[in-house]
Formats: structure tokens, sequence, C-alpha cells
């Protein structure tokens, strides 16, 4: 499929995600509900035809953008010459770097099939971002914002809610979108909490790794072959992951010690 939009054509690529958002009511409010404001050093992913970029224009002609597809990115440098273009995959991107003079507002419609690795990504760099708000597939929105004892809980929600307040903003249905894709979509917030619940970030995501690695056991199963469970209560070890808030499996993970290599069971080294 080829679209066409202010002298510019592509052709439209899957893999890259490329489902162009076109009703204005939608990016407003996107904009409205990320608290941006006129003085944040903004970060827009994947602008593409400048559905989100026009908004944000509005706020300050000042930002960054980074889109991967050169076509895309030559538009958005003709339409928005103020806008400092990095034509690049945005998980090559180095936050940290670009975050030197002040944390960043991250916006953007973010293309589906790397979702995952940009929220981690964020997550990794969440010391360099105010917040971000990002439009996902509807599906893994709820993944993120999911509540214990639900079948979307799991180790998206945990290692997202330990580390950042997240909130479901509200729902985006496929038509508003051309090509149309096959799903819904939401937007979503993300905003660092400002003190780490743990000291080894590293540790604690491997932690929740290994309690989630088959959902219906327990922890006791899950857990025994990898930490010291010895401070855990019998109550305790018999309950599964899934079960815990948050703030219980950061409670749960302060108590455990790694197994050394030597303690592990053969296989599980
Ligand atoms: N923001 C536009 C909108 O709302 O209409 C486009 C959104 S579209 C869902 C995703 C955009 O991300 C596309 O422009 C696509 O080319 C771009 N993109 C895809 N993969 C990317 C990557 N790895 N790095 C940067 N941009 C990427």
């Amino acid at each position: 499929m080829r679209i066409e939009y202010k002298h510019t054509e592509i052709a439209v690529k899957k893999k890259l995600g490329q489902n162009f958002l076109t009703d204005s009511n939608i990016t407003r409010k996107i904009i409205a509900l990320s608290g941006a404001l006129s003085t944040d050093r903004i970060l827009e992913i994947g602008p593409g035809f400048g559905a989100l970029t026009k908004e944000i224009s509005t706020l300050t002609p000042h930002f960054t953008a980074v889109e991967k597809d050169r076509a895309l990115a030559a538009f958005i440098c003709r339409q928005y010459p103020t806008v400092q273009m990095i034509e690049a995959d945005v998980l090559d991107l180095d936050l940290e770097e670009l975050a030197k003079e002040g944390p960043l507002r991250v916006l953007g419609n973010i293309p589906y099939s790397i979702t995952t690795p940009i929220l981690f990504k964020l997550l990794e760099a969440r010391h360099s971002i105010l917040s971000a708000t990002l439009m996902m597939q509807h599906e893994v929105a709820l993944r993120l914002t999911a509540k214990p004892s639900t079948k979307e809980y799991g180790i998206l929600a945990v290692q997202l809610q330990s580390f950042c307040d997240v909130r479901y903003l509200f729902k985006v249905g496929r038509k508003v979108f051309k090509p149309q894709p096959n799903v819904d979509s939401a937007v979503i917030s993300m905003t660092p909490k400002p003190e780490s619940p743990v000291e080894n970030a590293l540790a604690y995501r491997q932690f929740v790794r290994t309690a989630f690695h088959q959902r219906r056991k327990t922890l006791l199963n899950n857990l025994r072959d990898s930490y010291d469970l010895s401070a855990l209560t019998p109550e305790t070890l018999k309950l599964r992951a899934e079960a815990l808030k948050v703030e219980e499996l950061i409670a749960l993970f302060s108590q455990l010690h790694p197994l050394e290599e030597k303690e592990r069971p053969a296989g599980k080294k």
C-alpha cells in the first residue's frame, strides 16, 4: 500500500508499524494529558507524517524527534525545520546523552513490534526522563497497567510498576489510523518514581523473571533452585507470584539471597 501526504508518497512498511493517526482530537488529548510544557526537553518517537509533531509544535517549535524511515525523516525536516530530526533506530539512541541538559519528556505513537524493547529502554534510562506518554497496542497497555491476580499481570507490569507510576489514559479505536491495523490502541503514561525501590535493579529484574517463570507454579517451585528461601514462611512459599502486589514482591526480594553457583542443582547454573 502507498500513502501520499503533502507531496510525499511512501510505500507503507508494515515492519516499521506504520499506521498513521488521522484524528487531531486524539493528538490534542495526548499532549494535554502528558503534562508537557513549552519549557520541557521533548523527544518524539516515530513522528511519521507528523500527526503528533504538529500538536507538539503548538507548544514549542524546538524539540527532538527520532524516525527510522528515511523518507519520513526527510518529510519532517521539510515541514518542521526547527525540529531536531535524528534519523535512526530509537533503540540505538543514547538517552542519557540526549538528556544531559535536562530530563526528557517522551511522547510517541510507537511501532507495535518494538513496544516492549522501547519500554525497557525507557525504564533503564528512567533517570533521564520526566515521563513518557505513549500510544501502543491496547492489549499491551492492559498488561502494563494490570493488577495482581489477573491474566494480564506479569513481568512487564511488575517491572514497570516497580520503578514508575504507570497510568492507562484512554482507548483509541483502530478506525482512526491509516492504514487501519487489526487491533485497537491505547495511550498510557509512565512517570519514574523519585526513589528506586531496590538497590540492584538488575538483580531485581532477574528475580521477577524467575518468580514468574512458570505462572501457575508456587514461589517455592519457581525460586528454590536460585535463591536461599530460609527467610520466607511456608505460607508465603505456597503463593504464586501473580497473586502478589508490586510492593509485596519488592519486600520479598529484599529477604532473598541468590544461591551461589555451587549450591544450585545441576543444570540450573
Ligand atoms: N507518529 C505518527 C502518527 O501518529 O501518525 C506515526 C506513528 S507509526 C505507529 C510509528 C512510526 O515509528 C512510523 O513513522 C515508523 O516509521 C517509525 N518507526 C518504526 N520503527 C522505528 C524505530 N525503530 N525507530 C524510530 N522510528 C521508528
